[in-house]
């Protein structure tokens, strides 16, 4: 007898998956039957971790017997990473996502705005909504306590929240924990922030193996292990992303990237032209804004890098 249901992807490794009825932990293999292709996907990969699917079972579903992944449902959003600079070809990282946590430090590792500032765009342009997750605080509140500050008027003010967490003390982490329950989240941030700490702090039952994921496999060929999915003991689910390098921008018009900086976006309305690229234009309300101090120089420095890199590869 065949039955039909709908379930989530929790994991990909090559041609098999692990799919859950969320909030039910209750994985099962499956296999995709047919090619499956989103409309107007160029991904590499057809299904991603945190795709809702539809799939069909005949008897009772083993390790022998998958159950047969037959439609993917349309993405609520999702998170993408091209494989280089210059090839199209992009992977989808995961999807239907919640919320995106960026892990960063002001220190230990040095904070690198402009890769912050790529990610957050990035969320921006596939509908994530981002909390920045300071992690360390215990190495550098003191010691940086201006930039500390400075930080959050900067990315509070572009309407990011932020928060302030030690996966070593502990602290923050209960009220991360309570901002992961019943969510489906992302988590990610440059290696060397406490990223895999701070998992292991919210549930220690998790182990995040880290740097599984090669930049080899990215670039095509044989792509191995993909993202996966944890279910926490507290409630919720993240979605953890090891090796993040080529995390960015992808398909970006050059007058389009203003539009995922939500402070700029604002006040573009007032440019004197439309569109403008907030560089060379007389009467741009942006650098308007960015000499007046109110929108902050790092932040529209990193958008002149980008600006500057997608002219590049075009
Ligand atoms: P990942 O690469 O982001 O997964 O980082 P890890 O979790 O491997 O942590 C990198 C290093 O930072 C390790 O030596 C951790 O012990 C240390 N670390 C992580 N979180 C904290 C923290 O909150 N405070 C301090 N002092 N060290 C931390
Ligand atoms: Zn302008």
């Amino acid at each position: 007898m065949t039955v039909k249901g709908e379930a989530t992807v929790v994991k990909h490794t090559g041609s098999h998956y692990l799919l859950a009825q969320l909030p039910e932990w209750d994985l099962f293999p499956a296999v995709l039957r047919g090619k499956i292709r989103l409309k107007g996907s160029t991904a590499t990969n057809p299904v991603a971790v945190g795709d809702k699917v539809t799939f069909e079972a005949d008897g009772p579903v083993s390790e022998e017997n998958p159950a047969a992944i037959t439609a993917v449902h349309p993405r609520r959003n999702y998170i993408i990473r091209k494989s280089t600079n210059l090839s199209r070809q992009s992977h989808i990282i995961a999807s239907n996502l919640d919320r995106a946590f960026i892990i960063a430090t002001i220190d230990y590792p040095e904070l690198k705005l402009p890769f912050l500032d790529r990610i957050l765009v990035t969320c921006e342009v596939y509908n994530v909504p981002v909390t920045i997750v300071l992690n360390k605080v215990d190495l550098y509140r003191e010691s940086h306590a201006e930039m500390l500050a400075a930080f959050h008027e900067i990315y509070e003010g572009a309407g990011y929240p932020v928060m302030e967490v030690s996966a070593k003390t502990g602290e923050g982490v209960d009220e991360l924990r309570e901002a992961c329950r019943g969510h489906v989240s992302l988590f990610s941030g440059v290696s060397g922030v406490g990223k895999s700490s701070l998992i292991k702090a919210l549930d220690p039952s998790l182990d995040p193996k880290v740097g599984e994921i090669s930049e080899a496999h990215v670039q095509g060929r044989h792509t191995t292990t993909f993202y996966e999915m944890y279910a926490l003991s507290s409630g919720g689910f993240i979605v953890d992303t090891p090796g993040l390098r080529g995390f960015g921008l992808v398909d970006l018009k050059k007058e389009e990237i203003a539009l995922y900086f939500p402070e700029m976006l604002r006040v573009s309305e007032d440019c004197r032209f439309a569109p403008c690229t907030h560089t060379h234009e007389p009467g741009c309300a942006v650098k308007e804004a960015v000499e007046a101090g109110e929108i902050s120089y790092d932040r529209y420095s990193s958008y002149l890098g980008m600006l500057d890199e997608e002219g590049k590869y075009r």
